[in-house]
């Protein structure tokens, strides 16, 4: 079984035989999966700062800085916007979910 990267913080990790858990196809961990349902949900514009923020923080969100720099961008866009409360579109994120998509696939066609 090769070595798959996470399309969150970026690491090698050990795929999975069987698809057992969901997460394990794109992220290393489940908490990394959760981050990027968010970051993804966010960017889509399925849920608004608010409740992404909230739920950011429920995940464990240690040495998020060196995650993939497009999630480290939104992540902080969606923090940033606890403090300072701008009215801004998430045109950028657009961007770098497209990017995001097109690694699951790449990944994906790898793996198989
Ligand atoms: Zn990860």
């Amino acid at each position: 079984m090769g070595k798959i990267k996470c399309i969150v913080c970026e690491q090698l990790y050990n795929g999975c035989d069987k698809k057992d858990a969901a997460y394990k196809t794109i992220t290393c961990s489940d908490n990394h999966f959760q981050i990027h349902l968010i970051v993804k949900d966010y960017a889509n514009g399925n849920i608004d700062k608010e409740a992404a923020l909230e739920k950011l923080n429920k995940c464990d969100l240690t040495g998020y800085e060196s995650f993939k720099t497009s999630t480290v961008k939104v992540i902080n866009e969606i923090k940033k916007e606890e403090v300072k409360k701008t009215v801004k579109k998430t045109k950028v994120s657009k961007a770098v979910l497209d990017i995001e998509e097109s690694n699951i696939k790449i990944e994906t066609e790898n793996k198989e």
